[in-house]
């Protein structure tokens, strides 16, 4: 039986839903992050007001979160070149990957995800990784999530169990599935209230644009993060959902 979870938090819109996905299930909740010098601390902010949110938003929920770690990983901006580190445009790749592609971050991630649960007695990790997602980052699919599973377990010589609530549905599915647990939470109105929160908190934009409010949530509404936001958002209010 498994108690105790630790959350990839990157604050963004799928972490944060994965954050509700553990707080509905375990009893005690951690969660992570890493800084590599993204090119905007706009996303490391917004974990902690999301954090803040949830707390006071959902009392329930707030008995359930432990402490949040924080990892520096510098490392990772020195040794890769891409738009997520560097002042340059976004691009497709020859490869047919963005340039956003930050190669084996998500290894590393999970690695030392791992290293901190092991220390903290923790069980499960929760990560929001997806296949339905564009962008189609190789270190995010579901072989790649199950093969660390193993390789991390035997490496460790220990049961670890990787959930990733939001590899087969799509953006819509993922607004959706927080409405859902919000609805579970106990909170009168709890569906809309982690809805509105997610808005009103979470960060996707690759600019960093905190300066323009849609009906999605802040972002400059062009880049590819925005636009994939915004629809998911528009389907679901249209109730298609895949
Ligand atoms: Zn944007």
């Amino acid at each position: 039986m498994h108690t105790s979870a630790l959350v990839l938090f990157s604050g963004g819109q799928d972490s944060t839903t994965c954050l509700a996905y553990a707080l509905d299930r375990y009893e005690r909740v951690e969660t992570i992050a890493f800084d590599y010098g993204q090119r905007h601390r706009i996303e490391l902010d917004a974990r902690l007001q999301v954090l803040g949110a949830l707390k006071q938003t959902f009392p329930q929920w707030a008995s359930k979160l432990g402490e949040d770690h924080l990892l520096d990983l510098a490392v990772l901006g020195a040794v890769s070149e891409t738009s997520l580190t560097r002042d340059t445009a976004f691009k497709m790749e020859a490869n047919g990957l963005p340039n956003t592609f930050v190669p084996g971050r998500n290894l590393l991630f999970l690695t030392l995800a791992a290293a901190v649960a092991y220390r903290r007695g923790l069980q499960v990790m929760v990560t929001g990784v997806c296949e339905t997602d564009f962008s189609g980052y190789p270190d995010c699919r579901d072989d790649t999530i199950k093969a660390m599973q193993l390789a991390l377990s035997l490496g460790m010589d220990k049961r670890y169990l990787i959930e990733t609530p939001l590899m087969w549905i799509d953006k819509a599915a993922t607004w959706q599935l927080a409405h859902d647990l919000g609805e579970k939470s106990g909170r009168q109105e709890g569906g809309l209230a982690l809805v509105n929160l997610i808005l009103e908190h979470t960060h996707t934009c690759y600019l960093g644009d905190r300066s323009n409010r849609h009906p999605w949530g802040y972002g400059c509404g062009d880049c590819p993060a925005c636009q994939l936001r915004a629809r998911g958002y528009d389907a679901f209010r249209a109730g298609n959902l895949g």
